[in-house]
């Protein structure tokens, strides 16, 4: 068989992820990306440094690629469409649409009879005076947003008042969870009932980010199953191509709730790189070119600490690491605050 090549649009940590787990199966990648310092330029065997709406661009690179994924869901869908015109998409455009949109997510999710957070869609600022039944609750753009980004936690109208939010964008005001946990679930779909299921992960987030994940979440029997049941069910409805992640919310009453779905590759699956023997990244490939479906075997329990911002330098001066710690510098040019430069999984 000749040699796969895949586009992949986005060329962030997870493009870079993507691109050494191609390589390792001897698929050639061609990295999209709009920022000139991406890091999978690093890993890729070809960079285009383009913006997401360049026609003449996204041409030329699709005619050099057998099909085209990505590491992102903010991408314009008029984009994803054109490309599916010439050249396989997977996931599948409509399903990034779906998702990138938090009403139409969260609607998805519920007519699957799947809970989630109580929302309510927000067009006008007075619409929220008449809802303090959601408050307090968190405004929500409901698109573009990411590591908390677009969002205003409001415990009065009081507090409402004293914000500056743009309401010319479309919002939505989601009522607070009393949270006792956080879990994630990842799985690779082949095809009808052909998926690989990792198990649940725990994640701590500071300030809306992702700070720590580990295996094996300290959860009921219940909540283990009805977790992975619910994102068997989600990506099995979206005829999911690739590698899924479904965030989760458990109360203090231990309910479970859909908190929202990333269709792409998950910052808490990065400690699936170390405790696998096939990563989220490797199976996301596999997936998406058709290869072999390998059954997942756990090598580890494991930890993952995201190092974001500052949090990098004291990790890139360390000369040396134990045997069960990994390091991965995603090699940005700058550090930013709240920006993810880094993790380190150690397998426990
Ligand atoms: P993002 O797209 O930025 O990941 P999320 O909707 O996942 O946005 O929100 C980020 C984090 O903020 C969540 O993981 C959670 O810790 C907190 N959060 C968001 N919505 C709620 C909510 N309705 N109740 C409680 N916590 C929330
Ligand atoms: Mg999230």
């Amino acid at each position: 068989m000749s040699t796969i090549t895949l586009g992949i649009i986005g060329g962030g940590q997870l493009g870079s992820m993507l691109a050494i787990a191609a390589k390792k199966l001897g698929v050639n990648t061609i990295v999209f990306c709009d920022d000139v310092d991406a890091p999978a330029q690093n890993f890729c065997d070809k960079f285009v440094c383009s913006d997401y709406t360049d026609k003449d661009n996204i041409i030329e690179f699709v005619n050099q690629v057998d099909l085209v994924t990505y590491e992102f869901e903010n991408i314009p869908y008029e984009t994803l469409s054109e490309i599916n015109k010439l050249k396989i998409v997977l996931p599948k455009p409509s399903v990034n649409r779906l998702i990138q949109h938090r009403l139409a997510e969260k609607d998805f999710v519920n007519k699957l009879n799947i809970r989630t957070t109580r929302y309510v869609s927000i067009k006008e600022k007075s619409e929220i005076e008449a809802l303090d039944d959601f408050l307090p609750g968190i405004l929500k753009t409901v698109t573009l947003g990411y590591d908390g980004k677009g969002q205003y936690p409001i415990n009065s109208i009081d507090e409402l008042n004293k914000l500056d939010v743009d309401f010319s964008k479309g919002y939505i005001l989601e009522k607070l969870v009393k949270l006792k946990k956080e879990i994630s679930i990842i799985i690779t779909r082949f095809d009808n009932s052909k998926y690989e299921i990792y198990e649940p992960i725990e994640n701590t987030h500071q300030d809306q980010i992702l700070k720590y994940s580990k295996i094996p979440a300290d959860i009921s029997e219940k909540i283990f199953k009805q977790s992975k049941d619910w994102a068997i069910m989600i990506s099995e409805e979206l005829k999911y191509i690739g590698t899924l992640c479904v965030e989760f919310f458990i109360d203090r009453n231990e309910n479970l709730y859909v908190n929202e779905i990333a269709p792409r590759v998950h910052n808490s699956g990065h400690l699936t790189i170390n405790a696998y023997n096939i990563s989220q990244f490797e199976n996301h490939i596999r997936a998406v070119c058709g290869l072999e479906q390998v059954h997942l075997k756990k090598i580890s329990n494991a930890t993952m600490l995201n190092l974001i911002g500052d949090q990098i330098i004291p990790y890139r001066e360390r000369k040396k690491f134990e045997n069960n710690e990994f390091f991965f510098d995603y090699l940005k040019k700058e550090i930013k605050k709240k920006r993810k430069m880094g993790h380190l999984t150690t397998l426990v």
